[in-house]
């Protein structure tokens, strides 16, 4: 009886958080304030910098639905092939689908085969180079905003790590104040697998920063997400299916401002 009671409280809070990211996300109040001045609308230049294909629909679609829904110009570098597996065209190709399912606009997706940007856990990325790289697309794009992993890159993954580190380098270089970078927050593996529920401390914890350097975004399409990653047949196994339903990366992005 304890545990009918258990299972039944938490699909009731399950079910609870959905509704309040579908209900807010799609609501008048939910004039979040990233990108958004207040008055007329102003549409920016975004590049969203990942290390391997996949990374965009598994940690970062509640950020790019947002952006995509709202008019602005998005911009995918993916910095590899994500050929670990030796599925390297495969994986290229899969990527593009999944954008497609996104909306973002194909000839706007970039992804890199470099020598010295190899995927996999052994490999080190420089990031003098990976400045070098994210620079001459924010010149050549008249990027106003990066979006990017932070330190820890949700997983801990090195190559995650590293494009953070590029991304840091570039910004602290660049003097005008006009290209600003933001950053994904990793949160603990309890609200990492905690699915839409960590939506309520997302929003209570963004709220805590009200001189508007944290953002929270909440998917107001979660099911496209699923989709989106679903285009990634050569990964779409089933501990990534359980993954994305119960990620809460797949619900909710924090955005934090990189210092710069
Ligand atoms: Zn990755």
């Amino acid at each position: 009886m304890g545990w009918l009671l258990i299972v039944v409280s938490l699909i009731v809070l399950w079910v609870a958080s959905l509704c309040k990211i579908l209900h807010t996300s799609s609501s008048a109040s939910s004039k979040a304030s990233f990108l958004s001045t207040g008055g007329a609308p102003s549409k920016k230049n975004v590049l969203l910098v990942i290390a391997h294909p996949d990374d965009e629909s598994m940690f970062f679609s509640p950020t790019i639905n947002y952006l995509i829904s709202r008019g602005h110009n998005l911009y995918i570098l993916c910095l590899s092939i994500g050929n670990a597996d030796g599925m390297g065209n495969t994986r290229k190709e899969e990527l593009y689908q999944a954008c497609a399912v996104l909306k973002v606009p194909l000839q706007q997706v970039k992804v890199l085969d470099h020598p010295n940007l190899q995927d996999g856990f052994g490999q080190k990325w420089d990031k003098n180079l990976l400045a070098k790289i994210i620079g001459e697309e924010v010149s050549g794009h008249d990027i106003g905003m990066i979006i990017t992993f932070d330190n820890w890159g949700v997983s801990g993954h090195c190559n995650h790590r590293d494009v953070h580190h590029g991304t840091r380098k570039l910004i602290q270089g660049i003097t005008e104040r006009s290209v600003e970078a933001w950053e994904l927050l990793s949160t603990n593996i309890l609200r990492k697998y905690s699915g839409p529920v960590d939506v309520w401390l997302s929003i209570l914890l963004a709220m805590k920063y009200t001189n508007g350097i944290t953002h929270c975004l909440l998917n107001e399409q979660p099911l496209k997400s699923f989709h989106a990653m679903a285009e990634h047949s050569s990964q779409w196994v089933w501990f990534r299916k359980l993954f994305v339903s119960f990620s809460s990366y797949t619900y909710v992005n924090t955005l934090r401002k990189i210092d710069n």
